[in-house]
């Protein structure tokens, strides 16, 4: 199995990609931001309570998430490899990962982690927030609390996957073709 991790900020392109990477790689994209939207726009408890987080851009618990991510692992069962977006995000939703994939006798293959400029990912947000009607892209002081998230709670697993050996930082600033090949250069040595 390919299971590929797809990091970085928010900003920096992880959806964009994985839409490249499954189509040539064809992984299943489980992308926990997209099953958190789908919740809200379903009305489910689960997620009326992440709506809540979503907005001020605060992460949701670990337990909803990692919940998540095994339940779909344990419905694809014809999976030739998976594209985690979005997911872990912290170290506990990452050594819940590793443990849900040894279950699966399988693990991550590499993590691929897209670094982008900060005032970049900002601008890209905004200029995202035009269309996606996200309430969490149109608001500065929301977009800047969800990058002080990530440098608090999510970039400590750069180092965690560093440990692993597994941690392969791509230039993400360019073209989304550009930015591709420079994935694919990596990923096609995994
Ligand atoms: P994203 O679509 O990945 O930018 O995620 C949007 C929002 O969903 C985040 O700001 C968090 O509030 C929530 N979220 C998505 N994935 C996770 C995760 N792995 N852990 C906690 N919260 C998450």
């Amino acid at each position: 199995m390919l299971n590929i991790v797809i990091f970085g900020p928010p900003g920096a392109g992880k959806g964009a990609q994985s839409q490249n990477i499954i189509n040539k790689y064809h992984l299943v994209h489980l992308s926990t931001g997209d099953i958190l939207r789908s919740q809200i726009a379903l009305g489910t408890p689960l997620g009326i309570k992440a709506k809540k987080l979503m907005d001020k851009g605060e992460l949701v618990p670990d337990d909803i998430v990692i919940g998540m991510i095994n339940y779909k692992i344990e419905n694809s069962p014809d999976a030739k490899g998976f594209i985690f977006d979005g997911f872990p995000r912290t170290v506990a939703q990452a050594e819940a990962l590793d443990k849900l994939l040894k279950d699966k006798k399988t693990f991550v293959s590499g993590v691929i982690s897209l670094e982008v400029q900060y005032n970049e990912l900002v601008k890209r947000i905004l200029n995202r927030g035009k269309d996606s009607g996200r309430s969490d892209d149109q608001d500065i002081a929301i977009i800047q609390n969800r990058i002080m998230v990530y440098n608090d709670k999510t970039s400590p697993l750069i180092n965690f996957y560093k440990a692993q050996n597994k941690y392969h930082a791509i230039n993400g600033m360019g073209s989304i073709e550009e930015i591709f090949r420079r994935i694919t250069k990596v990923m096609d040595a995994f």
